[in-house]
């Protein structure tokens, strides 16, 4: 299997999410959870999982979840 160096990490802006988890549900490795804590407009804010678990993938860096955002929240880092 080739090996997959290209690794990737995100950050959202928690006040300009909606919480419509569009990110959530396009995110192929399961990377954004939904915050417990409540944003200033009374939103569920998506929240990257910093961490991954055994078993996790974690962040490719694909950027789709960037793209998906209707509120133009997040932004993609990439590894080399
Ligand atoms: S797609 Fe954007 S607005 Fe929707 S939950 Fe994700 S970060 Fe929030
Ligand atoms: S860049 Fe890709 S892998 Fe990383 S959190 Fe976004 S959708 Fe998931």
């Amino acid at each position: 299997m080739a090996k997959n160096t290209k690794k990737g990490k995100i950050t959202i802006d928690r006040e300009r999410c909606k919480g419509c988890y569009l990110c959530i549900e396009v995110c192929p490795n399961d990377n954004i959870e939904v915050d417990t804590v409540l944003n200033n407009k009374g939103y569920a804010p998506a929240l990257f999982k910093e961490n991954t678990n055994e078993g996790e993938k974690g962040c490719i860096g694909c950027a789709q979840c960037a793209w998906v955002c209707p509120e133009v929240a997040i932004e993609v880092y990439r590894a080399k």
